[in-house]
């Protein structure tokens, strides 16, 4: 035990009392531990194991006795300091099987575990408590909140049915804006703290979901034709007409979304895409994709996106507002519909959010499709070529045609989908996404049909930085292909 080796080292310096004794009971070696636990006065060294643990050993003949069956198994005794003191302690007790026989005790001190132990549980309970006091003083503040807020609301309200001139009118129609902004605060607050509570419950209930994705239009009609932007929304034929699902906090998450994309859009447009992407008997499978021509966000700020109060910088609190709360309950929500978010951005281009949540499929929607898809292509292939059908019939067969503007077009698409599955780990789609990429590249020259085949080996393989790298490439190629036409 004394050579300087690591292992010596590790016992000298071990959190546990550890130390030596041979036939006769006398101990030969105790580590700092040992020594500072046990308190004898001259060391360790030279007293006996029955002065350490009297009940278990008695000095006999020059030998030690002892019950103790040396099986390798921890067993609570009593040890004994040197002034006689003493205090449980959790024991083990093992011989080195060589002549002359040395046994080596380790032991641990019951009441500093016990103790920790007490610690760990106390400590724990007042984090529970003070979360518990902290959502319900965010409760209580934020329902004191609403009830001045939505009193000014009222009463400018009424206000504005009088006649009033146009100065005092734009003044109202100012506090009326504050105010709902300041409750969907408040809203928004009252969300997250319930979420990191825990104490969240979705209420799923039957809806239409190409009504709710229309209100959700209209909600930011004003917006778009404020900021001059144009909007598109596409929904593949085969999302069903009516699911079980948390309505509300579908639209939440997608108006957040929408909102973003349109707060950080200048100019060019905004586009919603949905679609259906699986089916697994009566649970299916939605995906949702924002995408805008916005300022984008950078790399190195993409991961901090999802968590609370977090902005990419000041400058953008203070230019566009927000709470830099709306992500992450997003995520929250969107988790707690068994989904997942992503985001594919590049800084000055635009963003492309994207999520997926599964709901309950209605009996009726079940019966329909068993008519009219009885092949049922459950998977995302069925979005994918319900997509590309759509596009067939506006575009004809020339989507098909590797190198015409709708090819390219679909292509583009195609690949921010692949790569939106593949920063949402989504390996399955991303392999069905590929295949789409591969059927649309049917044609194209060796050089493009390299890239795809590396690229489609690095989705295989699960590699993100072969696919980001085969994506560039063959952005970059379809650029080129562009400026050539
Ligand atoms: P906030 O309420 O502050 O908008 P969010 O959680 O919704 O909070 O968004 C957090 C931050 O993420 C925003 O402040 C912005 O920096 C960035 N962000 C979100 N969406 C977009 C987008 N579409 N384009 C650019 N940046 C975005």
């Amino acid at each position: 035990m004394e050579d300087g080796s690591c292992s010596a080292l590790s016992v000298k310096a071990a959190l546990e009392m550890i130390f030596e004794f041979d036939e006769t009971g006398t101990i030969s070696y105790a580590n700092a531990e040992a020594e500072k636990k046990l308190e004898y006065k001259s060391g360790l060294c030279g007293h006996s194991i029955a002065d350490v643990f009297p009940t278990e050993f008695k000095i006999e003949e020059n030998a030690f006795t002892t019950e103790y069956p040396f099986d390798e198994k921890p067993r609570q005794f009593v040890a004994y300091r040197g002034n006689l003191t003493c205090f449980p302690v959790e024991a083990k007790i093992i011989k080195s099987g060589s002549t002359p026989e040395v046994y080596v005790c380790m032991a641990n001190d019951m009441l500093e575990k016990e103790y920790l132990k007490r610690e760990i549980a106390q400590v724990k309970q007042e984090a529970e408590h003070a979360l518990k006091v902290k959502s319900e003083f965010v409760a209580n503040v934020t329902h004191e909140l609403r009830t001045p807020v939505n009193g000014v609301l009222g009463n400018v309200k009424e206000l504005l049915d009088e006649d009033v001139d146009s100065r005092t009118m734009k003044s109202l129609r100012m506090i009326e804006r504050c105010c709902v902004d300041m409750n969907k605060i408040i809203d928004n607050i009252l969300d997250f703290s319930k979420l990191e509570a825990g104490k969240f419950t979705l209420e799923p209930r039957r809806f239409n979901v190409r009504e709710m994705l229309d209100y959700v239009k209209g909600t930011h009609s004003a917006k778009i034709t404020e900021k001059g932007l144009e909007f598109f929304m596409t929904v593949s034929p085969n999302v069903p007409e009516y699911v079980i699902g948390d309505e509300l906090r579908i639209k939440q998450v997608l108006n957040n979304l929408l909102s973003n994309a349109l707060k950080f859009t200048s100019v060019g447009k905004v586009t919603l895409e949905v679609l259906k992407t699986a089916q697994m008997n009566d649970r299916t499978e939605l995906f949702f994709i924002v995408i805008d021509s916005g300022i984008g966000i950078d790399k190195a700020d993409k991961d901090k996106l999802f968590q609370s109060f977090s902005q990419v910088d000041a400058s953008i609190s203070r230019r566009y507002g927000g709470t830099g709360l709306g992500l992450n309950i997003s995520k929250q929500l969107v988790e707690l519909m068994g989904g997942r978010i992503g985001v594919e951005s590049q800084k000055g281009k635009g963003s492309t959010f994207s999520f997926s949540i599964w709901v309950g499929s209605c009996e009726e929607e079940k019966s329909a499709e068993q008519h009219t898809d009885t092949v049922n292509m459950s998977r995302y292939s069925s979005g994918v070529q319900a997509v590309s059908r759509q596009e067939d019939s506006e575009g004809g067969e020339v989507l098909k045609q590797f190198g015409t503007p709708q090819n390219r077009e679909a292509l583009k698409k195609a690949l921010s989908k692949l790569i939106l599955c593949v920063e949402m780990e989504n390996w399955e789609k991303a392999e069905m996404f590929m295949d789409t990429i591969r059927q649309l590249t049917e044609g194209a020259p060796h050089e493009v049909g390299r890239v795809i085949l590396r690229l489609k080996m690095a989705v295989q393989k699960e590699n993100y930085d072969r696919i980001t790298a085969g994506f560039e490439e063959l952005k970059s190629f379809l650029q080129a292909e562009e400026v050539h036409a």
